[in-house]
């Protein structure tokens, strides 16, 4: 479909092709990449027909019918740790790799991250279930393919970027019943076997491991001479099967019972004496952890802007189909409003996700320890922009959509009710927006220059602004400018404050990102033919932003804490 071609909506999400619905993403994905609408259009577009049919039916199949079950034992009483996925979602898990949602970004001639990134926010439209593994799988195969020793890559990374149908799928074990933040505190154990260099047994409980039995998985673990926190934790690979077929030894104690995402198997795994192959040891071990999460995380914001994005299908689809007191819904400007609320800052969104997905193909080739190299920290500050933003907002979509369609959006004939179930776990996983507000802390130190990096990527998107300003019928940059010199000030007061920083780090992450995404939309306005996306802009200025709502960071004290102990305890306070 020409870019800017009009098109009606359709009559349902379901059965129609996610990739030509979508003229805001091709415009987005061809101005970061060319060759992904080009070179990729044709894989894109055959992605989003399969997904907005055979997956999209599967998906509400497996949510409301068959979810997964595990099978903890055989006939005979032996530990089987089976998980018995329905027909529907095997073949469907089988088809999303042979269609070369991992796979395509290895080989000769391999398709940019933003390619494959991209599939992953139509797969959301239908199913974030199935886009956890894949999610996982990416994650995994990214850190063999750049991190690994040759042996360890040889053996594993083919399983994994096959696509004939028998690839395996991935899984990322970090978080510990201690909790998922704080890996330094990784209890599970790895011990060398003589003999055997770089083969490790493993003993621990991993709490939370999604797609448990998917094939092969990275754990955290310490070495036995580990030291503590996390520059003593390794990275290990640990495939579900050994060579010949037979287990490895482990334990799947049960699976979650899960408020959404209802489709995949999250377990909890007992490692016993558990072989892992060291894919590196310490102190190398923990960041590669967190390069698999960098890729996790622009993967979740994926989900994100894809749940926001299916949540707005569906409200503008029902709303501009029904009639009250004798006219149809979407005449009414509360009505308009409401859905703009959740267009505006759907496409804000993925203009941050796509940003961070083009980032990630910038710093690929970057090595982990290069921390300081600037492509990395950018990567690294566009990667917890996005994430926190796109999952915050995500949650906010799926609500509204409900709210706009009414009874029948509350209800499981609609999708709506799973988007809002599955979209409240990306603000969870892969670390929630604490975790990535104390990154974005990081990174805004001198060292890395993390602020002047945003600082001039915003001043370079709103440099057109004046254009999107004319379009858009008022001024919306000064807001922005303004905005922009108060994150400056509030960065200042911050580096210059561990307490400040300590309590206002989200708010500068919300205050960051939420200029990014505004200052993204701005420049899309400059750029584009006509006033849509003008006003389109405008709307998201003046009515989405909420860093704008009047809260500022300052540098008063804080009254809260002294007192906080006492309030939640309904202590009375002197
Ligand atoms: C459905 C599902 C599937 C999952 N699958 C996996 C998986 O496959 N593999 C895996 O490893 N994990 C998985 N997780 C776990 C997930 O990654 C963790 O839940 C997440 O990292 C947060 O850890 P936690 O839940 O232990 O919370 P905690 O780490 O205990 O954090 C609790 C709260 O405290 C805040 N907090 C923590 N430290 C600080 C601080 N220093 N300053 C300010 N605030 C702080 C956090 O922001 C959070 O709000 C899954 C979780 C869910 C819900």
């Amino acid at each position: 479909m020409p870019a800017a071609q009009n098109f009606e909506l359709p009559q349902t999400v379901r059965d129609s092709n996610l990739f030509d619905l979508d003229p805001d993403a091709h415009i987005a994905l061809g101005r970061l990449n060319a060759a992904v609408t080009g070179t990729w259009g044709g894989t894109l577009r055959d992605f989003g027909a399969w997904v907005a049919g055979p997956v999209d039916r599967q998906a509400e199949y497996t949510d409301r019918h068959a979810p997964p079950r595990l099978i903890p034992y055989d006939g005979d009483g032996r530990l089987a740790n089976r998980i018995l996925y329905n027909p529907a979602w095997e073949t469907a898990s089988r088809e999303v790799y042979a269609r070369g949602i991992v796979g395509l970004n290895y080989g000769p001639g391999g398709a940019p991250y933003l390619t494959t990134f991209a599939m992953g926010y139509m797969l959301s439209q239908a199913d974030v279930s199935l886009h956890c593994p894949v999610t996982m799988t990416g994650a995994v195969a990214y850190v063999l393919d750049r991190f690994a020793p040759a042996g360890v890559k040889e053996r594993f990374l083919p399983q994994l970027i096959r696509r004939d149908g028998e690839a395996l799928s991935g899984g990322t074990w970090a978080t510990e019943l201690h909790g998922g933040s704080d890996i330094g505190a990784t209890t599970t154990s790895a011990s060398s076997i003589e003999g055997e260099p770089g083969v490790f047994r493993l003993n621990g409980l991993k709490w939370f491991t999604s797609n448990a039995n998917g094939g092969l998985a990275l754990a955290t673990a310490r070495p036995d001479d580990g030291v503590a926190g996390t520059r003593g934790l390794g990275v290990y690979l640990v495939p579900t099967h050994l060579a010949g077929g037979a287990s490895n030894p482990m334990r799947i104690r049960r699976l979650k019972d899960k408020l959404g995402t209802c489709g995949i198997a999250t377990g909890e795994i007992d490692l016993v004496d558990t072989l892992g192959w060291e894919v590196a040891g310490p102190p190398r071990g923990f960041k590669l952890m967190m390069a698999a999460l960098e890729f996790s995380r622009i993967h979740n914001a994926m989900a994100a802007v894809g749940v926001a994005r299916r949540a707005w299908l569906e409200a503008a689809i029902f709303a501009t189909g029904r009639t009250a007191f004798g006219h149809t819904i979407t005449d009414y400007p509360m009505v308009q409003a409401e859905l703009m609320k959740v267009l505006a800052p759907q496409l804000a969104g993925m203009h941050l996700a796509f940003a961070a997905a083009h980032a990630f193909d910038e710093a690929s080739s970057i090595d982990v320890d290069d921390t300081d190299n600037p492509r990395r920290v950018w990567l690294r500050v566009l990667t917890a922009l996005a994430k926190y933003w796109t999952a915050d907002m995500c949650v906010k979509a799926a609500s509204r959509a409900i709210e706009t369609i009414g009874g029948n959006g509350y209800v499981y004939d609609h999708v709506t009710p799973r988007l809002l179930r599955d979209g409240q776990v990306l603000s969870v996983w892969e670390g929630p927006a604490n975790i990535q507000a104390l990154e974005l802390l990081r990174l805004l130190e001198p060292r890395f220059g993390g602020f002047r990096m945003f600082e001039e990527a915003v001043e370079h998107l709103l440099a057109d602004g004046e254009t999107a300003s004319k379009a858009a019928g008022a001024d919306i940059v000064s807001p922005l400018h303004a905005l922009l010199a108060h994150a400056r000030e509030a960065a200042g007061l911050m580096a210059a404050s561990p307490d400040l920083a300590g309590r206002h780090a989200r708010r500068l992450l919300a205050l960051m990102s939420d200029l990014m995404a505004a200052a993204f939309m701005v420049d899309a306005a400059a750029q584009s033919d006509g006033r849509r996306r003008a006003l389109i802009a405008r709307f998201f200025v003046e009515h989405c932003l909420e860093s704008s709502q009047g809260w500022r960071i300052t540098a008063s004290p804080d009254w809260l804490a002294p007192h906080f102990g006492s309030i939640i305890r309904h202590r009375s306070i002197d």
